[in-house]
């Protein structure tokens, strides 16, 4: 039987013709916080950057304590065929390398609907990237990756005790989801947020890399300086900070400490 938007009538007397009229109209949405049009940063090449709302980790230095609540009224709703049409537009800008990356809060907080969008990406030729901590907690990583050709992983700490400190939650989601990206061959580019105190020192930097020589596939490795710049989202938001009067990092003691750890 065919769907006649002419005939709703006869669609709503009959009991199955109503549930596929549910469906169509409870098509899947996302919760978009933002979207970047030209991201250099988040991924290679030119690149689109669309940050979903939603995260359950409560990361000591988070600049965008604006994202953690699964959804907000500033939040554009937008099912992922509608998101993918607008990110489209940009081929031309991506070149061979670009194309578009999914942040967040955390991405795989959606996973419904970032399965979906990233299957539309694909479906328009699009290169995908994944930038997420891989704390989902869902069953649909394995899906979710078959659409993703690289993935941008935020190692929060390589230790357990220090990581539940730092996010406010166990290891095990992030290393769950690692192992699907591993056994999924898929690319790596490792982020870690360098901070006084948490993240710091030759010690650490000793151990990260031992960590990291664990991880198969890692193309590279991205060591982000601690920054004071989303204190603000925390006091309009009547957040208290946990990190008040610890300093940024400086680029130049990052180098130091990166030539001292090689
Ligand atoms: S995972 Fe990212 S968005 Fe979530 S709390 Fe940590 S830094 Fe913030």
């Amino acid at each position: 039987m065919e769907y006649d938007d002419l005939k709703p009538t006869v669609w709503a007397n009959n009991p199955d013709s109503r549930l596929f009229l549910c469906w169509r109209l409870v098509l899947i949405t996302g919760r978009i916080h933002s979207i970047e049009s030209m991201g250099l940063v988040d991924g290679p090449g030119i690149r689109s950057v669309v940050f979903l709302q939603g995260c359950s980790l409560r990361c000591a230095y988070c600049h965008n304590p604006d994202t953690w609540a699964m959804e907000d009224p500033s939040n554009e709703e937008l099912t992922a065929a509608e998101l993918v049409k607008r990110l489209v537009r940009f081929k031309p800008y991506y070149g061979r390398k670009g194309g578009v990356t999914f942040s967040g809060g955390e991405p795989l907080m959606q996973p419904e609907f970032l399965t979906e969008a990233l299957k539309e990406c694909k479906n328009a030729g699009l290169n995908t990237c994944l930038d997420t901590a891989g704390a989902g907690f869902s069953d649909s990583y394995p899906e979710i990756l078959k659409y993703t050709d690289l993935v941008l992983y935020d190692v929060k700490h390589y230790d357990s005790e220090m990581y539940k400190k730092i996010t406010g939650r166990d290891m095990d989601e992030t290393l769950r989801f690692l192992e699907e990206v591993q056994k999924q061959d898929i690319p790596l580019w490792i982020r870690h947020v360098v901070v006084p105190g948490l993240t710091f020192g030759k010690e650490h930097f000793e151990g990260l890399i031992n960590y990291l020589k664990r991880i198969k596939n890692i193309e590279k490795i991205e060591l982000l300086p601690y920054h004071t710049l989303g204190v603000m989202k925390y006091e309009r938001l009547n957040i208290s900070y946990r990190l008040k009067g610890v300093e940024p990092v400086r680029p130049e003691d990052l180098e130091e400490i990166i030539s001292n750890s090689r």
